[in-house]
């Protein structure tokens, strides 16, 4: 890390929810989260083929616009019997942006041919990125899945998403049967977090 480095971050995301995790995990390396939108960020498109380049986009244009270090976050869910799919499209599947229930729906419905566990299964991913500053040619980058596979119909309360229809291995429950405290230590962006705060005290401990 450049020894300049702000301990302020833009988080280049509009999630509240994500922002309370991200305060609670950077907060012991003293770090302070902003919001993106409190400072006036654009958002950009999100054109990248990959949950990487979309978070670097996403963190490139905050840090470009607040000449802070910023960092992204892009996740998704991968059906390996759907190619992949919804991937990247993980949050617009079913057409409009964000509509958990239809994008459950519509999964269920794609899968509906596959009877089996072995053929339903799929996995969480999370990329993150973190850009010391607009023109940083070594952002830091951290990535994780979570495995398990898609129920046959929605179970539980918590969580969002497709929490409801996915079945963590090994346990015989869906991710929105877990208490929050257990699935931010073990999913896709727990596990990625874990790794960027293993990133970022090895470049504290180096500055
Ligand atoms: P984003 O990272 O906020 O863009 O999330 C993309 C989409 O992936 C969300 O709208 C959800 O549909 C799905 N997704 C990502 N992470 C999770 C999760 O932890 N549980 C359930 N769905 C998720």
């Amino acid at each position: 890390m450049q020894k300049t480095m702000h301990k302020k971050l833009v988080l280049a995301s509009g999630n509240a929810g994500k922002a309370a995790e991200f305060r609670a995990i950077l907060a012991p390396l003293g770090f302070e989260i902003v919001l993106q939108k409190d400072l006036g960020v654009i958002a950009p498109e999100e054109t990248g083929k990959s949950f990487v380049e979309n978070a670097l986009l996403k963190a490139r244009a905050a840090s470009e616009q607040t000449g802070l270090p910023a960092l992204a976050d892009d996740s998704g869910l991968c059906v390996d019997a759907l190619g992949g799919q919804p991937g990247i499209y993980s949050a617009r599947f079913a057409g409009e942006h964000g509509h958990d229930g239809e994008n459950n729906s519509k999964l269920l419905e794609l899968l509906s041919p596959y009877q089996k566990v072995s053929e339903r299964t799929a996995a969480f991913w999370c990329a993150l990125c973190l850009m010391h500053g607009p023109e940083d040619p070594v952002p830091l980058i951290a990535q994780a899945s979570w495995q398990g596979s898609i129920a046959f119909a929605p179970r539980g309360q918590n969580g969002f998403g497709y929490d409801p229809i996915f079945e963590v291995t090994g346990r015989h429950l869906t991710a929105a049967q877990l208490p929050a405290e257990v699935k931010n230590l073990i999913s896709h962006r727990g596990r990625a977090s874990a790794m960027l705060y293993a990133l970022l005290q090895t470049e504290l401990a180096g500055s």
